[in-house]
């Protein structure tokens, strides 16, 4: 999504991907196993809940394809938030690695829609995001129970 300056993306390397690469979510150490449906459900609530400022009222509900990204869509006029642990990027980033990158892109489009993605701010919102998907408070959603 989006494009990125060279010089932006070392500092998306040093704030983003190399704790999801060191944590074992991306590229060749991509060890850790994808979190259950149970978990990705939860997790992307209490995302929601953070960065949002308030709960998402809708179903949350699994990918039907395999490719599709983590994203607030409507059915039936309704909000539903679908996840998916599964969809595998360029960079081999899976599960919560992935999920987190289309949470920091949700929450930015909604709070600053004139923005441009991967903008500074973004960046910043990922940063806490990936902090926050990858500490103790984050266990349960992200580590096998
Ligand atoms: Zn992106």
């Amino acid at each position: 999504m989006g494009t990125r300056r060279e010089n932006d993306l070392a500092e998306w390397d040093r704030l983003v991907n190399n704790k999801w690469y060191a944590a074992g979510h991306m590229g060749d150490n991509n060890c850790m196993p994808l979190p259950t449906d149970k978990q990705a459900a939860a997790g992307i609530k209490r995302i929601h809940k953070k960065f949002m400022g308030y709960a998402f009222r809708g179903k949350v509900v699994k990918a039907k394809r395999r490719n599709q990204y983590t994203w607030q869509r409507y059915e039936k006029g309704q909000a539903v938030f679908v996840f998916n642990q599964n969809r595998k990027t360029p960079r081999n980033m899976t599960g919560w690695a992935d999920m987190a990158h289309c949470m920091a892109h949700y929450v930015h489009s909604r709070k600053r829609p004139n923005e441009r993605p991967h903008s500074q701010a973004e960046l910043a919102l990922e940063t806490e995001i990936t902090n926050f998907v990858l500490s103790p408070a984050f266990d349960k959603y992200r580590l096998p129970q």
